[in-house]
């Protein structure tokens, strides 16, 4: 944490003397590093002109600590100048927007030994574009299922799946196929990367599926190497990767073909803390710099902190569903005026 430290230290100074590029640099290094560092996100809303970036920036202290009296009053001032608008986005959906996806009453049982497991068991929920939205809760909760009933990977027992008012279920098999290919981007615990292919080659692969010719898969490869922070690592092999970067690979191919939806299944299951948190906060990039839309399972309850929504299951049913506004107003009305 030594470096970041002095990172931190750089991106203040930087930002106190008004070089914002700068000050933006060593900030963002902060944030990759440790994305619950406070600090950096203060000093990260002080270098946004447009109000609603500061205030996203501001939200993000108040999500990792709901006490930081500096970004509660900052968060205040802002409120005030627009006029007492809540800035932050994304945000819950307006009456004009239409989810992504539309579950309703989706239940998946399984038969085993003559017992039926309901893994999935009566779920109804809305998934909101440009924002992340988890689905957290125990092993064996049903996250993993769900998800498959989702991607068209399985079918459910009953209910509907509506993808861009679509139903999945009545789909043919080859129409989910290309909806898989052409609109949906999957990130694996395990990676799921091919062994002899390299980074770049790995990242082309949903590209070559659709014919797309090589001159332009160059150039879309290169593109997202250095949009994960992988440039110089084009050439390696998945084993001479670390699985940090392993999973920035596989984050890299999901948006090879730029998905309407990204399906994310314990991205961090298989990595340490830092990394986990390295992962986390480029997602969290994506949706924020991008306008991606994420729906991310996990048990890992740091997923909360990222999510824009958090639903929870416990034994196949869905037990809560909490919106990063809410929090957020719930902590300003909790804080001294
Ligand atoms: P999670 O991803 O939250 O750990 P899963 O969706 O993998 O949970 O599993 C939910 C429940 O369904 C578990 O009780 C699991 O044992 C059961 N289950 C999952 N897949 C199958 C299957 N193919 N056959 C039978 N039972 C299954
Ligand atoms: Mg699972």
């Amino acid at each position: 944490m030594e470096n970041v430290d002095e990172f931190l230290l750089n991106g203040a100074n930087a930002a106190r003397a008004g070089n914002r590029d700068e000050a933006w640099r060593w900030l963002a290094k902060v944030v990759r590093t440790d994305p619950t560092n406070e600090s950096a996100w203060l000093w990260m809303a002080t270098l946004h002109d447009d109000p609603a970036k500061a205030a996203a920036c501001l939200s993000r202290v108040l999500v990792i600590n709901p006490d930081n009296t500096e970004a509660q009053a900052a968060l205040f001032e802002l409120r005030m100048k627009a006029g007492g608008e809540v800035l932050a986005r994304p945000s819950e959906p307006a009456p004009d927007e239409a989810p992504v996806v539309a579950v309703s009453h989706l239940r998946r049982l399984y038969q085993v030994g003559g017992q039926s497991v309901r893994a999935v068991d009566g779920v109804t929920m809305d998934i909101w574009p440009g924002r992340m939205t988890a689905v957290i809760g125990r092993s064996g909760s049903g996250k993993t299922t769900f998800l498959n009933l989702i991607a068209g990977l399985d079918q459910p027992t009953e209910g509907e799946i509506l993808i861009d008012g679509t139903d999945l279920v009545q789909m043919s098999e080859n129409d989910r196929l290309r909806l898989r290919r052409d609109r949906l981007g999957f990130v694996f615990q395990t990676f799921g990367l091919i062994p002899l292919l390299s980074a770049r080659e790995n990242i082309e692969v949903p590209l070559r599926m659709r014919h797309v010719p090589r001159t332009q898969r160059e150039k879309k490869s290169s593109e997202l190497l250095e949009w994960v922070g992988l440039a110089d690592r084009a050439r390696h092999r998945p084993y001479e990767l670390s699985g940090g970067e392993q999973q920035r690979v596989a984050i890299a191919r999901a948006l090879a073909n730029a998905p309407q939806l990204v399906l994310a299944d314990e991205p961090t299951g298989q990595l340490d803390t830092q990394t986990g948190g390295q992962i986390r906060s480029l997602l969290r990039r994506l949706v924020d710099e991008q306008g991606i839309t994420i729906l991310i399972v996990s048990h890992d309850p740091a997923v909360r902190m990222d999510a824009d929504v958090v639903h929870e299951l416990r034994d196949g049913k869905l037990v809560s569903t909490t919106w990063r506004t809410r929090r957020e107003e719930e902590a300003a009305a909790a804080a001294p005026a």
